[in-house]
């Protein structure tokens, strides 16, 4: 049986890593903070000490790390997975990073003798949890069809995009529309809870008509109570929606609507919200 790796234990990485062990495969896990990989270990993964040890160790080495500088970092650092992967080995980076970090690990991997995959994710920490993600992959095909039997514990749908970097647009794409959604939606519960309106029945009337989405559903209770933990930490949001607007600038597409929803996260994040979820952004709009 193939022996994996799994580098980066946040809110995701601790959720997807635990499906891998639940499911039976043998896990090698590695976090910075390495307190982090305690629940894995009394699930039965066993704990690496560098990403270097975990990438040279195992046939597959699965990393979801905060942003493009940790994905770098993960890779590059003189304990990094580059130091350990070797010929056959494989990488797959499922990490939201713009298209040119990816291609850079890629050709570094792939200079190595080692195989590279990235695998950016849709979905948020219940899906994490249930297996349910949408996996968004491009890059070595034979390494996509050989981590099939890992990525259908940790999603329910996945697609192949071809070559590296179409991933990580997808996911960019995706994101954006998300965090434009999330402001008028909070622009709206903004705007009608001032104008005297219930804020449940302003869920609920759109919840029974054509806006209705599970985005909305799931998120409009923390609007009503005003509490905020992360599923999705809105930093990360701020940080997607900044390579969506850096990819506008290098394929010439204007992005009026994207460009001022970064801004309204960055007002958040520099309010203090960074680390809330990205639904927090409202205490910003509300202001
Ligand atoms: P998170 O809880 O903040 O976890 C981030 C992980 O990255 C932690 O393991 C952290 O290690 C590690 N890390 C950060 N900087 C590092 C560095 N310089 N070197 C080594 N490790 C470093 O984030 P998350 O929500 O799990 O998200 C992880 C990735 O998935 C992000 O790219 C995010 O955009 C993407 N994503 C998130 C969601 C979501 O709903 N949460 C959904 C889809 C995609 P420490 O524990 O040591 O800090």
């Amino acid at each position: 049986m193939a022996q994996y790796g799994f580098l980066g234990l946040g809110i995701m990485g601790n959720a997807m890593a635990a499906n891998l062990v639940r499911a039976g495969f043998p896990v090698t896990v590695w976090n910075r903070n390495p307190a982090k990989c305690a629940p894995l270990v009394a699930l039965g993964a066993r704990q690496g000490g560098t990403p270097r040890e975990v990438a040279a160790a195992c046939d597959i080495t699965f990393a979801m790390l905060a942003d493009p500088a940790a994905a770098a970092e993960v890779c590059f650092g003189p304990e990094g997975v580059l130091a350990g992967i070797g010929a056959g080995r494989g990488y797959i980076d499922m990490s939201t990073v713009d298209d040119t970090t990816a291609r850079t690990i890629a050709e570094a991997v792939a200079g190595r003798g080692g195989r590279f995959l990235e695998a950016p994710v849709s979905g948020t920490k219940k899906p994490a949890e249930e297996g349910t993600l949408v996996i968004l992959a491009a890059g070595d095909r034979g390494l996509y069809d050989e981590a099939a039997p890992a990525l259908d514990k940790m999603g329910k749908k996945r697609f192949y995009l071809g070559t590296v970097g179409q991933g990580a647009r997808m996911k960019l794409v995706i994101n954006s529309i998300m965090g434009g959604m999330m402001t008028a939606f909070c622009e709206g519960m903004a705007l009608g809870t001032k104008g005297g309106l219930d804020g449940g029945q302003i869920l609920e009337a759109l919840d029974a008509g054509a806006l209705a989405n599970p985005l909305f559903r799931g998120k409009g209770p923390m609007l009503l109570q005003g509490e905020f933990p992360a599923s999705f930490p809105l930093k990360h949001m701020q940080k997607d929606l900044r390579l969506a607007v850096a990819l506008g600038d290098e394929l010439g597409q204007p992005l009026q609507c994207i460009a001022a929803v970064n801004e309204t996260f960055k007002r958040a994040r520099a309010a203090g919200h960074g680390d809330a979820d990205f639904a927090a952004v409202f205490q910003a709009i509300r202001q």
